[in-house]
């Protein structure tokens, strides 16, 4: 992971320090054993065949479940751009909306998430899914290819309504949101 940091950020360093950003995913599979095997299989990415291979912190099962797959103060390889400076959290389940309609699995993750706001003083504009990837102020690759690399998972839109029910646990809990979000182009 500090190989991989050095080359996409310039930081060589596996320590996650001071997280940022709060990265939600979808597994696009319907257990937590496919999953759990995919990141324990470790495998090299396909272009550059870097290792660590693809890795979150957490992963949300359907029925609410929470595992922790790797400390808090160890990078991830979850989303090009953002894996300096951010928690990723996968959702077993296959769309957006799957998660969305699946109380138990929605009231984990967002428990998770507000816990994680406040442990580390995360704002709300910075809990993303991951399809908002590039337009995060934090977004940085030092690899040009991957510069405009994201993935389909987790929309604007349905982080629009994952957010709002965020915003309400955490106003419950007086955790704090921060300010608004401020629009940032993606350099693509
Ligand atoms: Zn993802």
């Amino acid at each position: 992971m500090a190989a991989y940091s050095k080359r996409h950020y310039g930081i060589d360093s596996w320590r996650l320090v001071d997280p940022h950003v709060i990265v939600e995913h979808y597994t696009a599979g319907e257990s937590f054993a496919s999953a759990y095997s995919t990141f324990a299989a470790d495998v090299p990415d396909s272009e550059l065949h870097e290792l660590p291979g693809v890795c979150a912190h957490f992963i949300v099962d359907k029925d609410g479940t929470i595992y922790q797959l790797v400390p808090l103060t160890t990078m991830c390889r979850h989303t090009v751009g953002l894996n300096y400076t951010a928690i990723g959290i996968e959702h077993v389940g296959t769309s957006d909306a799957e998660i969305l309609a699946n109380p138990r699995q929605l009231a984990a993750s967002l428990r998770l998430t507000v816990w994680l706001m406040h442990r580390f003083g995360i704002q709300l504009r910075n809990v993303i899914g991951h399809n908002e990837s590039l337009t995060s102020p934090y977004h940085r690759e030092l690899y040009a290819p991957w510069r405009c690399q994201t993935h389909g998972d987790w929309s604007h839109a349905d982080m629009e309504v994952y957010r709002a029910k965020l915003a309400a646990l955490a106003r419950r809990y007086a955790v704090a949101l921060g300010p608004p979000a401020r629009p940032v182009t993606p350099r693509c």
